[in-house]
């Protein structure tokens, strides 16, 4: 059906998927994106691209997103996959938090992980030398890994453009007129655009978008989170370290290789909400999260829990850099995907609490889903099987939270 127009406001990997997705089913789409495409966290992320996770309905979208984003490459102009599948390795050292991923693994098997493996101690080391042997077990899954995101949201707005949509860029949207419940045009400085769907993908931004639209303010805190990149030296080799997979130590940090001379870390830390950040603030590095920031600074907690872990990281060379964006962490770590219960044809696609990326291609599944059927859905079909939308709903009771957040 054509003739329909939606307006997706936000540039990153959701908006400019959602957005594909939109234009794929026959919708007049366009982009309004504040600055530029990828300007908010979709350009400084880990992109870690994971099906392990601890509820059914979020390994069966995952399994869909690394599925898309194998089939993006057909659409991706100098046919570069997205996503580099050197798979994610959880490791434990604990008898009770090692019980607890065997129990994950029997459930995300029964949703159609196959290839996730179990491997207890020595078989761990077997597979993977570089392993402590204070490790009791860790769970592989070898489809698992990370992504080009630049290739996602540049490519992806192509895409939108040759299927017929505008990707408007310096587009800030500033306010909007209604009729009742409906938006019916959001203002920016390159005009007016009106429409019979307008889709929240601003994710960190969405409080503030909210007041603009006049919709629901959701529970969605944007918190700083730093990433750290060290040079390899001692006794790992280039080839060791670049097909190494994305390692989540017990303590919950995480690496992967940037290069074969770079590993990336990463991890969770307590920093505050920052519900007014400017854009600027995203690359702000505070002194005690800075890699010269000296031993009492984070990342070189980060860096000792993991060389615990992997004893050779302990020998590489020293921390070169620090970078830095926001999650747009939610009560249970899961996103919003839904109508606006205040603006009815608001969908809004936001709150990713630090797995917008993997969650991309699934977000836009669900987006077409709902804009075709004009209300929210119990549920949407992947591979032929419903996939329940409960967790993402709005105004949910927040008591399922997802175990696995990095
Ligand atoms: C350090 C770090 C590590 C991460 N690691 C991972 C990971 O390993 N795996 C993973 O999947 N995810 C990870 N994430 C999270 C992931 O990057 C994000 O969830 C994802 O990029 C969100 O994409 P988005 O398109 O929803 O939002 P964004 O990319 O933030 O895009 C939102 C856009 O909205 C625009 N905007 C805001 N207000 C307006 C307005 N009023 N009008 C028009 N446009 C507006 C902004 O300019 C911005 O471009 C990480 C994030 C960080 C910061």
């Amino acid at each position: 059906m054509s003739g329909r127009r939606a307006v997706c406001i936000g540039g990153g990997i959701t908006g400019v998927l959602a957005a594909r997705e939109l234009a794929l089913a026959g919708w007049d789409v366009v982009v309004l994106e504040g600055r530029h495409v990828g300007a908010g966290s979709s350009s400084r992320t880990a992109a870690g691209i994971r099906q392990q996770f601890s509820t059914p309905e979020t390994v069966r979208g995952m399994r869909y997103s690394v599925d898309f984003y194998q089939r993006f490459t057909a659409e991706v102009e100098d046919g570069t996959c997205p996503i580099v599948q050197s798979g994610y390795l959880f490791l434990y050292d604990a008898e009770d938090s090692w019980a607890s991923a065997l129990r994950r693994v029997e459930m995300q098997r029964s949703c159609g992980l196959s290839e996730v493996e179990a491997l207890a101690g020595d078989d761990l080391r077997r597979r993977f030398p570089w392993c402590a042997d204070t490790l009791v077990g860790g769970t592989f899954c070898p489809t698992d890994g990370f992504l080009l995101p630049h290739v996602v949201y540049q490519e992806g707005a192509k895409r939108v453009t040759a299927l017929g949509g505008r990707v408007l860029q310096n587009a800030p949207v500033t306010s909007a007129a209604f009729a009742g419940d409906r938006i019916v045009a959001v203002d920016t400085p390159k005009g007016s655009f009106e429409a019979d769907l307008f889709l929240d993908c601003t994710n960190a931004w969405t409080r503030r978008l909210a007041r603009v639209l006049g919709a629901e303010d959701l529970e969605v805190d944007p918190l700083k989170r730093y990433l750290w990149f060290l040079a390899r030296d001692g006794s790992m080799d280039a080839e060791t370290l670049s097909r190494m997979p994305l390692c989540i130590v017990p303590s919950g940090m995480y690496c992967r290789p940037e290069n074969a001379d770079t590993l990336l870390m990463g991890g969770s830390h307590a920093t505050p909400p920052e519900p007014d950040f400017a854009y600027d603030d995203q690359d702000r590095i505070e002194p005690h999260y800075a890699h010269d920031g000296g031993v009492d600074a984070h990342p070189w907690t980060c860096w000792a829990e993991i060389a615990e872990a992997i004893p050779a990281v302990g020998e590489f060379g020293g921390m070169t850099a620090t970078t830095a964006g926001y999650y747009a962490t939610t009560p249970d770590h899961n996103p919003f995907l839904g109508y606006d219960r205040q603006r009815t044809n608001l969908l809004r696609l936001v709150g990713f609490s630090g797995h917008g990326a993997m969650f991309g291609p699934f977000t836009a599944l669900v987006a077409r889903a709902l804009a075709e059927a004009g209300q929210d859905l119990p549920s949407v079909e992947v591979d032929g099987a419903a996939v329940p939308l409960d967790a993402f709903r709005i105004g949910r009771a927040f008591d399922h939270a997802e175990a696995l957040v990095l």
